[in-house]
């Protein structure tokens, strides 16, 4: 759930409780206590769905799962309505890179399905998604997750202070481009507290050095998609479900994170 919209920023805009550098919120010691217990069951939930996940289940099962546990910790599902969003979590199978609707489609022994949960709790919001073999997969499938989430780790790294929003996609971008992979352009990670989708875009490509200024206090969603193929990419009719344009297979990891004094804290760790 990535796509920052007008209506997004205005209502960024209109959160005067919060402190601003440039447009992005900086959360008070406070508000960090409280994304991280959002984060918390974000990496819950995602800990229970890859638990979860085998051959013959359905994506809306997931969703189900995902649900009850959100709900189980008091907090809401995030997504559940965003922009008619119609579901709690996005399900995304093989060519499907992002926000895929969960159905009665029934995964096979061999898929990689892609989960992205957002919760919301006491005000603030986790978002964060995994990619997960269903049974065995390919080698090639395994090597396409195991890039794009370690791509994460180094976009992560490259989150602390002083640094630029062009260093955490150059760090991404250069990883997974080393290995032959098509880097996604026209979807982009965000800023995250109060709302889903804040200032600054966060994409995963860009210059060092270049884009906003990091600063302590502020928590920033960082989600890289690699294709196998090229990096386009397609909406089918459903108005929702972004495909690879060339049908080949998308991984997609993301955290949500806070910059701190002392680097990138991840808020939404899983296991
Ligand atoms: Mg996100």
């Amino acid at each position: 759930m990535n796509r920052l919209s007008r209506r997004d920023k205005i209502e960024t805009a209109s959160n005067s409780a919060s402190l601003y550098s440039g447009g992005i919120t900086i959360k008070s010691p406070q508000e960090l206590m409280a994304m991280r217990r959002a984060g918390a069951v974000v990496g819950e939930v995602l800990t229970l769905l890859k638990r979860s996940v085998e051959p013959g289940m359905t994506t809306k099962e997931l969703d189900t799962i995902a649900y009850k546990e959100i709900i189980r910790h008091g907090a809401k599902p995030t997504f559940k309505g965003y922009r008619g969003f119609p579901a709690s979590i996005c399900a995304s199978i093989n060519e499907e890179i992002v926000h895929g609707i969960p159905s009665k489609r029934v995964l096979k022994e061999g898929d990689i399905i892609k989960v992205d949960v957002g919760a919301t709790l006491d005000g603030f919001i986790g978002d964060a998604a995994v990619s997960m073999a269903v049974g065995q997969t390919s080698p090639e499938a395994t090597a396409l997750m195991d890039a794009t989430r370690l791509s994460l780790e180094e976009g992560i790294k490259a989150a602390r202070p002083g640094n630029r929003v062009g260093d955490i996609g150059a760090a991404v971008q250069q990883f997974g481009e080393a290995r032959g992979y098509g880097v996604v352009r026209e979807f982009v990670g965000h800023g995250v507290g109060r709302f889903l989708h804040e200032d600054p875009q966060v994409p995963n490509y860009g210059q060092p050095g270049l884009g906003p200024l990091l600063r302590p206090g502020m928590c920033i969603a960082i989600e890289p998609m690699f294709n196998m193929g090229d990096w386009r990419t397609r909406i089918l009719d459903d108005q929702w479900t972004v495909v690879t344009a060339d049908g080949q297979l998308s991984a997609h990891f993301e955290h949500s994170i806070a910059i701190t004094e002392d680097g990138p804290e991840i808020l939404t760790g899983h296991t």
